[in-house]
């Protein structure tokens, strides 16, 4: 008799990683979510909706989260440990209950609830919109740091803004990008609780008024900070830390001079202005857009939590909460800031304006609590992303803390004059205010001023910020300079999103790895155990043929699943070099174009990622590669040895719906100019091979796992510099190299373009004249890589044994381990592993 093919549930079930369902566990979660059913979402089964169940089956395992989040902030309370927030205007999260599910070890039992209701889970988890708070890794890296952070036992805060519309949708239309705006809260966010209770003021514009040496800012216009709590739950340790992110409210008194009633009427629907604040994000990455609104934001970040952290300590044990008067001697042993890029970085003249002008402290002690507690993290080198505000628009919106931040100046400046007298030229390159042009304020440099640790987050991004970026400011603070190593969670990138995978680990060699990540080194002795080897390979084969399900449903292209799914997904930038990956597939195309019979091996190629709505060049590559895509895919010569997806609104779910089945993970921006790259562990992690440069954490991959097993090819960022001190001259590849050439003169005359042959010129135009990424210098290079992966993969065994060597390599880049060194080196608190008593649960509190 055939062995009957395994069910997704039977396979979810199975293991113990994902938590144990003895009947006890099932019964109470058909219990809760029954009574969730009919009490929350007021509804029977006869009129039940599938995003009914979703929302019951989430306030059921919600419901579990509760206890445990009381208890630890409880906890916090008695022992009263440092607090370590972290700061960010993104916090990219994705779903939520799957996530839970797993940290609370209740997945089989909510599983096997699901199926004896006859309701499949899966179809429920896809229901869950994303909080697509993000933009793409700086965002993503804050959400795998609060789940570590929990996991670890720190007492940790995320803190962040409530957008009521998250990163655009993308919808690609001929081609081309349309974003649509991204109502997530539609239909309600039951991961969240509200607290009106704690709304704070927070004042913009106004004047400065001076009085006997004192400064008070006055005639301010106020507008509330209403923060909405979300729980964090660490990994099977009873943690439950908290994200608070504040959304604008407009106060009752909010515009009170009307005389009429529409001057009245007016006056409410104004209202709405003041509460634009938190309406949207941001969809820049690596791009600094110096508007009104976006300052805003990021001072009513700045300013809610700061007045929270503050009552927090003052209410604490070492604030003296028995006292009357507070005594900020404490404050940095209790305190521990991160600002996730410069973003936040308005937190330090607002903490000196606290200090100094409400709690009447004198400045240099305000300033020395102020950089003891604050801590900066760097992640672009790219100048247009660092922030640079014009004074005139601070003078307007902030005019204290203008003032303050030239207070800060002043003060650096006359250290830099002692330290290098008459040297006029560092003053200027040194300077936070600068004066060429419309005057600035450089806030990577305040940020560097106001911090003890500043971090770059990988190796080579570290030593670029010391040698290059900041270099004037680490010959005078070289010991504030560190690295981070970025990392991921294995819970979501390993373990949620790549089920099967986790259990042929977990059978090998147990399931530690899922908090000690670097346990996975333990599978490097079975590098030639076939068996090992064919069951990591049926595993991504089976990853394949799901995803390649949903590729037939979703674009109906029918795509080979024994193919090579090479994969490259991420925000579409210049620098990340999409287009290299174009011309690529350009080339694979003309060359079996010409010569149809050749052996090749069959690749289907997936690209993916948002461009920023105003960058025009990052939408010109979109539209280029869906062209492509469709010459591609309708030639009946290339049949199904070539196929080109465009991966439509990339983002966290889809992300883990297609790391799993990825072979190959392109890593290819131009060495030096990607800061460390999370996408890349992702891949890892999950079993795909790199190819890449000798860019952001790759280096650090290929020291993990051996040069042998990892594509690497390009310049080094010595290489770079070299050519670029003898002047990088496209022209002189184009020539050289006929594949080369014949893909530039295809995108020149329209090939993909045929009825507008101009279509993309300017893309020609800019590779061949100012390219800043040295596209054309890295082709050659980057074509024989691709030549030598391709060779590999016809020999499936020795494929599956590098894949092996990559996931037995990937223990450093848990964000465990970042957090790890975060806490240690920046924060000075020590992680731990204790697990929380679990609280007494019922399943039923009404009948308590
Ligand atoms: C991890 C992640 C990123 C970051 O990818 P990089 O390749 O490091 O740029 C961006 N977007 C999403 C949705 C992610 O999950």
């Amino acid at each position: 008799m055939a062995a009957k093919p395994q069910s997704d549930h039977d396979k979810r079930k199975q293991i113990s990683i994902r938590g144990i369902a003895p009947v006890e566990n099932v019964g109470n979660v058909k219990k809760s979510f029954n009574r969730h059913l009919h009490y929350t979402l007021v509804k029977d089964r006869n009129v039940s909706t599938p995003r009914d169940y979703y929302f019951a089956l989430a306030h059921t395992v919600r419901d579990h989260l509760v206890g445990r989040w009381i208890r630890t902030q409880q906890y916090y309370y008695e022992i009263d440990p440092k607090r370590v927030y972290y700061l960010s205007l993104e916090f990219y999260m994705g779903r939520t209950l799957s996530n839970t599910m797993v940290n609370l070890g209740m997945q089989s039992a909510c599983d096997e609830a699901m199926y004896q209701l006859g309701l499949d889970i899966e179809e429920l988890e896809e229901i869950e919109l994303d909080a697509g708070l993000g933009n793409g890794g700086l965002g993503r890296l804050a959400a795998c740091f609060l789940d570590s952070m929990a996991t670890l036992g720190l007492a940790a805060y995320g803190y962040g803004i409530r957008y009521d519309y998250g990163i655009f949708t993308q919808k690609l239309e001929n081609g081309w990008q349309l974003e649509e705006p991204d109502d997530w809260l539609r239909y309600g966010n039951p991961w969240e609780k509200a607290r009106p209770e704690y709304m704070l003021p927070i004042n913009f514009f106004g004047r400065v008024e001076h009085q006997d040496g004192s400064a008070k800012w006055v005639d301010t216009q106020t507008i509330f900070a209403m923060p909405y709590d979300s729980p964090v739950p660490g990994y099977g340790n009873n943690t439950v830390n908290t994200l608070r992110l504040w959304s604008a409210k407009a106060p009752n008194n909010f515009d009170l001079r009307f005389f009429n009633n529409g001057e009245y009427i007016q006056a409410v629907c104004d209202r709405n202005l003041a509460e634009n604040i938190s309406r949207v994000l941001y969809p820049n990455d690596n791009i600094f857009e110096g508007k009104e609104l976006r300052l805003k934001q990021e001072y009513f970040l700045v300013a809610a939590t700061l007045q929270d952290i503050i009552r927090r300590f003052k209410s604490s044990r070492f604030g003296c909460r028995d006292s009357v008067r507070t005594s900020f001697d404490t404050f940095a042993d209790k305190v521990a800031i991160q600002l996730n890029d410069t973003h936040p970085s308005l937190a330090i003249p607002e903490l000196m304006r606290i200090l100094v002008d409400i709690e009447g402290i004198d400045w240099e002690k305000a300033w020395t609590i102020t950089v003891a507690t604050c801590a900066y993290t760097n992640h672009t080198v790219l100048p247009e992303a660092l922030e640079r505000w014009p004074v005139s628009l601070l003078q307007r919106v902030l005019p204290r803390h203008l003032d303050i931040m030239y207070e800060i100046n002043q003060r650096f400046m006359d250290l830099i004059r002692t330290k290098y007298p008459g040297d006029n030229d560092r003053l200027r390159r040194m300077s936070v205010v600068e004066e060429e042009g419309e005057k600035r304020i450089n806030m990577a440099f305040l940020a560097i001023i106001g911090s003890h640790a500043v971090n770059g987050v990988a190796a080579i991004h570290s030593e670029i910020i010391k040698t290059h970026t900041f270099k004037d400011f680490y010959e005078i603070f070289p010991e504030r300079f560190q690295n981070k190593t970025n990392g991921i969670t294995p819970r979501r990138w390993l373990l949620l999103c790549n089920p099967g995978l986790s259990d042929v680990i977990a059978e090998k060699i147990g399931e530690n790895w899922v908090t000690q990540l670097s346990e996975l080194r333990k599978l490097e002795p079975f590098a030639n155990d076939e068996n090992l080897l064919r069951q990591i390979m049926k595993v991504k084969q089976e990853n394949k043929m799901k995803l390649a399900a949903h590729i037939q449903q979703k674009y109906n292209v029918t795509i080979n699943p024994a193919s090579m799914f090479d994969m490259q997904v991420k925000r579409i930038h210049e620098y990340k070099r999409q287009l290299m990956n174009c011309f690529h597939i350009i080339t694979l195309y003309n060359r079996l174009k010409s010569n149809p019979t050749m052996t090749f091996v069959p690749r289907t190629i997936m690209v993916g990622g948002k461009a920023a709505p105003g960058y025009y060049m990052a939408k010109l590559i979109i539209k280029l590669i869906n062209n492509v895509a469709n010459v591609v895919n309708n030639d009946p010569i290339i049949g199904d040895r070539l196929k080109v997806i465009y991966l439509e609104n990339y983002r966290v779910s889809l992300a883990e719906k297609i790391i799993p089945a990825a072979d190959l993970s392109e890593q290819i921006s131009m060495a030096g100019t990607e800061a460390s790259g999370t996408g890349n562990m992702k891949f890892q992690l999950n079993g795909a091979l790199t190819i890449g440069t000798l860019d952001g954490a790759n280096v650090e991959m290929r020291e993990e796992m051996g040069a042998d097993n990892i594509f690497i090819f390009g310049m080094t960022v010595e290489e770079v510099e070299e050519l670029d001190k003898r002047g990088y001259v496209p022209r002189v590849y184009y020539e050289k190299n006929a594949e080369l050439r014949q893909v530039m003169d295809q995108i020149n005359t329209g090939y993909f373009s045929p009825e507008n042959p101009d279509l993309f010129k300017d893309i020609f135009n800019s590779l061949m004249h100012t390219d800043r990424f040295r596209l054309l210098a890295d082709y050659e290079s980057y074509v024989e890589c691709q030549d030598k992966v391709s060779e590999l993969f016809k020999d499936q065994m020795a494929w599956a044994k590098k894949c092996l060597y990559n996931i037995a390599a990937s223990g450093k880049f848990s964000s465990d381990r970042t957090i790890g060194d975060y806490a240690r080196e920046i924060w000075g608190v020590e992680p731990t592993d204790i697990k929380l008593p679990a609280p007494h649960e019922k399943a039923d509190p009404d009948t308590v």
